[in-house]
């Protein structure tokens, strides 16, 4: 098995660095992988010293508390990202990004991965998170996905078996989804490109892309939409230190200037205590709060 030492890493890494969101302490050791067989042997490393661990992608959906994390990233990005083209089927390591397979279909007239275009992060992150948007989502591109399990064995599952649901995926903290299988389907490039061009510009109308931030902060609650709640509730601008409420999309909590991960998850817990008062609604954060 392939020494633990071998593996290259990165000691007391700040986690604002690979973050969207840009805030988060220093974690022990971030380690990036590049081989399968580097991935199973810090599974099975961690497994039996019983060192916490945990696997991010671009980072795109995680809060990191200013203190950091007591214990050990595993980083699947650019040090983890083959992709196989085969006929409609496209295999991608974990760390692939959304962006750049949505650009291989696209250029191999696959049709299917539109909604994933302007998504951030890797195809491993969106698997657990079951990324979706305007109308598309992970659950109608997987076809399988091979894990890497608690005790460091390998398990292909199908899309039957990940259990789908609205930002929801049978993926448990102890697995690491190793790569992922997409089915696509036969389309035209032209039209996908303009597809995507279409919703990478509404994209950018809507949402505060220029500030950092972890996309839509709530989960839409069942009848409603998160950032219509909050502005009716008259959040819209509301700050506590460096973080705020969006002015432009008011599902977006965003690190408007210099936020702490404490200010960001005050202003978290104000929304939605304020909402529930003003609104009678509970809203969950679809964002991944690490403390
Ligand atoms: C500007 C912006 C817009 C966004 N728009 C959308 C949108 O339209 N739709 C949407 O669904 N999301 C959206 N998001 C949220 C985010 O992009 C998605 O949740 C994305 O799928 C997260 O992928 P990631 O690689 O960044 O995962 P990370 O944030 O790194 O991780 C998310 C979770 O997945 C786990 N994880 C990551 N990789 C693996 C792996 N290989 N194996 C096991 N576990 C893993 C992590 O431990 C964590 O629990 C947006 C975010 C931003 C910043």
């Amino acid at each position: 098995m392939t020494p633990i030492t071998e593996i290259p890493y990165k000691e007391n890494e700040l986690l604002s660095a690979h973050t969207t969101f840009r805030v988060g302490g220093p974690a022990k050791k971030l380690y990036l992988p590049e081989t399968g067989e580097q991935l199973i042997a810090l599974k099975k490393h961690f497994a039996e010293t019983s060192v916490p661990a945990l696997v991010v992608g671009n980072g795109s959906n995680l809060l990191f508390s200013d203190a950091g994390f007591d214990g050990c990233i595993i980083k699947l990005e650019n040090n983890y990202s083959n992709i196989e083209i085969n006929d409609t089927r496209i295999v991608a390591q974990a760390g692939a990004k959304l962006s750049r397979l949505a650009a291989c279909a696209r250029d191999e007239n696959l049709t299917g991965m539109e909604f994933a275009a302007g998504i951030p992060g890797t195809v491993g992150g969106a698997v657990c998170m079951n990324a979706g948007a305007y109308g598309g989502e992970m659950k109608d591109i997987v076809e399988w996905v091979n894990v890497i399990e608690e005790d460091g064995t390998e398990r292909k599952y199908s899309n039957a078996e990940l259990d789908f649901a609205y930002r929801h995926s049978a993926i448990g903290a102890g697995q690491i989804v190793e790569s992922v299988c997409l089915k696509l389907f036969p389309g035209k490039r032209e039209e996908i490109a303009a597809r995507m061009d279409e919703l990478k510009e509404k994209r950018k109308e809507k949402q505060p892309l220029e500030y950092p931030s972890a996309g839509s902060t709530f989960k839409r609650p069942e009848g409603y939409f998160a950032g219509k709640l909050i502005e009716d509730s008259g959040l819209k601008g509301y700050r506590v230190g460096g973080a705020m409420v969006s002015e432009k999309h008011a599902g977006f909590v965003i690190n408007y200037d210099h936020a702490t991960a404490q200010d960001i998850c005050t202003l978290i817990k104000d929304v939605q205590r304020i909402v529930k008062e003003k609104q009678g609604v509970e809203l969950t954060p679809e964002v991944k709060i690490i403390v």
